[in-house]
């Protein structure tokens, strides 16, 4: 019950351990680059609200005087509200230009100078009031964004209850080293990464993967080599954040706090917030054009009096009017406040978008390649078959097997490795030297000899000689759909092993949802033989599969496909299809909350092991575009009205000011409407 208690009050506590990043980072958008901290000194977060209506308040109170008053008393209203419009925005030019940066607020700024200058309080005072009042607003919805990745932080405890001998202590999670064990006790939050090393209990993970079902973990048989977390069954492995069912654990430590996959998963949302989008380069490349092109129109308009028969204080009202109308602040924002929100989402949905690129490129998408093995198939095999050749022994081939595949990545190693400790195998020793040989297989020592395991291309290459009573007879196995596995010893086929793998429960009904969000091109990739790709093909909906694909195969097909003209991206388990993943246009891991390279490599990782959130995450990103093209269209639209409007005399700095805040704001909360998506 204590423990319940000082969770409860520290994790309603806003500075959070994985989330400093973000307090002391305030996202830089667009024209409005601010500083957060020096709003807060005086009314805490609402002072920029504040400010901005007390300078309603005045400029209300000073138009209402004109009517009255002498016309000094409506100036001296007039110039408190300005003071209250415009202090933010005072310094935030200053520090601007300190900077070296000319900002709208700048802009803004010497625009209501110029209308004081010529006697128009009454309008330079309407600026600024819309001027603040715009930004505060802004603030807000951006804040809102950013408040719930904030909420992402706060999901793992500070303390976590260390056992020392036979006692516990309760620690900050920060004093937690990998080795260490702490309790959980039931019910109560998961304080670090690590392995259960007893108990068992139905555990949460939704904080972390957004999967509801709790999962049901058990104790990792042996001690538990720390370094190994990567490797091992998801059954053994707990999260920080993740939610304890009934079951008293104890979990051996595997990560620092720092490292855990939540604190990762934030540290890597903050990142994306700052990684630009193509639309956004491209602004900022016309920006670069533009406001020095409006600079430089204003600062001819100022001499319009020397051409056109007027005053050169009614020149002024037209620089200043025509430099409120051009100003791009809507512009600027339009892009960073969708992609915000879109990885804000994304992120409460437990889907990592790494930024505005990865964003707009799933929003643009035509294909998807699927890798087969763990991606639309359980990556959870069955073993069918274990066949001895020549009469070898049986229980010394399945020996082999186990001591080489339990060391081995590859998900039909593990369930190999699996179905053999299952069927009470065991092996005394374990192999040496395993290496890898990607969507061939593995090979290792094991007791002084060479072993191969792997597929048909593993062997030939390595010259081991296959039977054509064996060949007929792999051809009949894989026929009906099994995957087989060859051993060899000393360049010898002692064995074949094979598995059945199955698709995903949600595998078809997830192609149907992309096929219906008009996805045309879905194709598989797999390493597996053509057969077995072909029938996982037709059972899920896939449109066309390749098989007997060496890695490096797979990474031309994608080329090509791109090539072509497609927009394509790829999804796999993170782990073997890493470079595939890189080529691709967006690349997507699933289940990225067990394995770290996946988290680093993948585009857009989906952390939990769930292809349903494809269709979640590739809708919200179609959204996330259309809402940048529409905010384009407003605050390009706006500008294009506005600046010959004023050009021309029809609108006065009122209406500017109005079409220039109003677009601005209209810009954030449509893009505010992201987080709210489905
Ligand atoms: P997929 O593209 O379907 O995900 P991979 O490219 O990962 O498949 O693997 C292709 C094939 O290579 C597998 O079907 C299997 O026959 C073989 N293979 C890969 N790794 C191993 C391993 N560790 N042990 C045995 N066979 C393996
Ligand atoms: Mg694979």
């Amino acid at each position: 019950m204590e423990k319940r208690k000082t969770e409860i009050a520290t994790n309603s506590s806003t500075p959070v351990s994985a989330g400093p990043a973000i307090a002391e980072n305030p996202a830089k958008i667009g024209c409005c680059t601010h500083q957060y901290h020096h709003k807060h000194k005086y009314f805490g977060e609402k002072t920029e609200l504040f400010f901005a209506l007390l300078a309603g308040i005045f400029l209300a109170a000073g138009f209402t005087t004109t009517f009255f008053l002498a016309a000094e008393a409506s100036v001296i209203l007039y110039l408190i509200s300005y003071f209250f419009g415009g202090y933010f925005t005072a310094i935030e030019s200053v520090q601007g230009i300190r900077n070296g940066k000319f900002e709208i607020d700048f802009l803004m700024l010497a625009a209501a100078i110029g209308a004081a200058f010529i006697g128009q309080w009454g309008e330079g005072a309407l600026l600024l009031f819309l001027f603040s009042l715009g930004h505060s607003l802004e603030h807000f919805a951006m804040d809102k964004a950013k408040k719930s990745i904030q909420a992402l932080a706060g999901v793992a405890p500070k303390t976590a209850l260390l056992k020392q001998g036979s006692s516990a202590s309760e620690v900050p999670i920060e004093q937690l080293v990998p080795g260490d064990v702490i309790i959980v006790k039931p019910h109560s939050k998961i304080a670090a990464d690590g392995i259960i090393i007893s108990g068992s209990s139905a555990v949460n993970e939704a904080p972390v993967t957004g999967e509801s079902i709790p999962a049901d973990k058990k104790p990792y048989p042996q001690k538990p080599d720390v370094e190994q977390h990567a490797h091992l069954p998801k059954e053994h492995k707990v999260y920080a954040g993740t939610i304890n069912g009934a079951g008293n654990l104890e979990v051996a430590v595997t990560k620092v706090a720092a490292d855990s996959t939540i604190a990762r998963l934030v540290a890597l949302v903050n990142e994306a917030q700052t990684q630009k989008s193509s639309t956004q380069n491209f602004i900022t490349k016309v920006e670069k054009y533009y406001v020095p092109a409006v600079l430089i129109l204003v600062v001819c308009l100022l001499f319009a009096f020397l051409v056109k028969d007027e005053a050169f204080n009614k020149s002024l009202y037209r620089a200043i009017t025509v430099l409120v109308a051009a100003s791009p602040c809507a512009l600027a924002i339009s892009t960073p406040s969708a992609v915000l929100s879109g990885v804000a989402r994304a992120a409460r949905g437990s889907v990592l978008i790494k930024g505005g690129k990865p964003l707009e490129a799933l929003g643009n998408i035509d294909a998807i390649a699927f890798d087969k093995t763990g991606t639309l198939t359980t990556g959870k095999p069955s073993l069918t078959n274990i066949i001895s050749v020549d009469g070898f022994d049986e229980s010394n081939l399945l020996k082999v097997v186990l001591a080489v595949e339990s060391l081995s990545d590859h998900p039909i190693a593990k369930s190999v490795s699996d179905a053999l400790i299952q069927k009470g195998i065991e092996s005394e020793a374990r192999a040496t030297n395993v290496l890898a040989v990607p969507g061939q297989g593995v090979t290792a020592t094991f007791q002084s000899k060479e072993v191969i395991i792997g597929n048909r291309a593993l062997l030939h290459s390595r010259g081991v000689f296959i039977s054509n009573e064996m060949e007929a007879r792999l051809s009949g196995l894989e026929a009906s759909g099994n995957t087989a596995m060859l051993v060899a010893q000393n360049n010898t086929l002692i064995g074949i092993i094979t598995v059945m793998d199955t698709p995903r429960a949600d595998a078809k009904q997830t192609i149907q949802s992309l096929k219906n969000m008009g996805l045309k091109k879905l194709i598989m990739l797999s390493g597996d033989n053509q057969k077995v790709a072909d029938a996982i093909a037709a059972e899920t909906g896939i449109t066309h599969a390749i098989g007997n694909l060496f890695p490096e195969q797979k990474l031309e097909i994608i080329e090509k496909m791109q090539a072509d003209g497609s927009r394509l991206a790829m999804v796999g388990d993170g782990v073997n299809d890493a470079p595939a993943m890189a080529r691709s246009a967006v690349g997507i891991a699933m289940g990225a909350a067990g394995s770290d390279v996946a988290l680093e490599t993948a585009d857009v990782a989906l952390m939990a092991d769930k292809l349903s959130n494809l269709p979640f995450v590739i809708g919200l990103s179609k959204k996330a575009k259309s809402i940048i093209r529409q905010n384009l269209f407003i605050s390009l639209g706006m500008v294009a009205v506005l600046v010959p409007l004023t050009l021309l005399d029809i609108a006065h700095i009122g209406p500017a000011v109005i079409g220039h805040e109003g677009s601005t704001i209209v810009v954030v909360f449509n893009a505010l409407r992201l987080l709210v998506y489905k």
